[in-house]
């Protein structure tokens, strides 16, 4: 249903870079499912073993540790695609949110999430 409102608006407004963003968002919506996907099956292992007993539970809680920081990291990355798409139904996607620039395609093909450009990011981490 999305991808025939965004047929449209490929159709009125053409170009390259409106198809360039129907195959980002199709990327970030294939991406988000999957990570939704992943995150409900780390919390389903992880209710799993609370109802174990203790021994059990002892010898788990170090892979819990594991499935419990990939649930973090990637509800992170699930936060980012949602602002991402959010960018994308704006208008705003593809330039920096702190400069303004353009974030170059090689940029986006590695992370099509993110929010800034390549200089703002090492900026970034350099005052960090
Ligand atoms: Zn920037």
């Amino acid at each position: 249903m999305h991808v025939m409102r965004f047929e449209r608006m490929l159709f009125f407004q053409g170009g390259m870079f409106m198809l360039d963003l129907v195959q980002r968002q199709t990327q970030l919506q294939q991406r988000k499912a999957e990570l939704t996907l992943r995150l409900r099956n780390i919390e389903t292992e992880l209710d799993a073993h609370q109802s174990k007993d203790w021994a059990e539970l002892a010898t788990e809680r170090e892979s819990d540790e594991v499935l419990e920081g990939m649930g973090v990291a990637g509800k992170l990355e699930l936060a980012m695609i949602e602002a991402a798409l959010q960018r994308i139904s704006a208008g705003e996607y593809g330039f920096c949110a702190a400069c303004g620039e353009e974030i170059s395609a090689k940029r986006l093909d590695v992370l099509p999430y993110t929010p800034v450009c390549k200089d703002c990011a090492a900026r970034n981490a350099e005052h960090k």
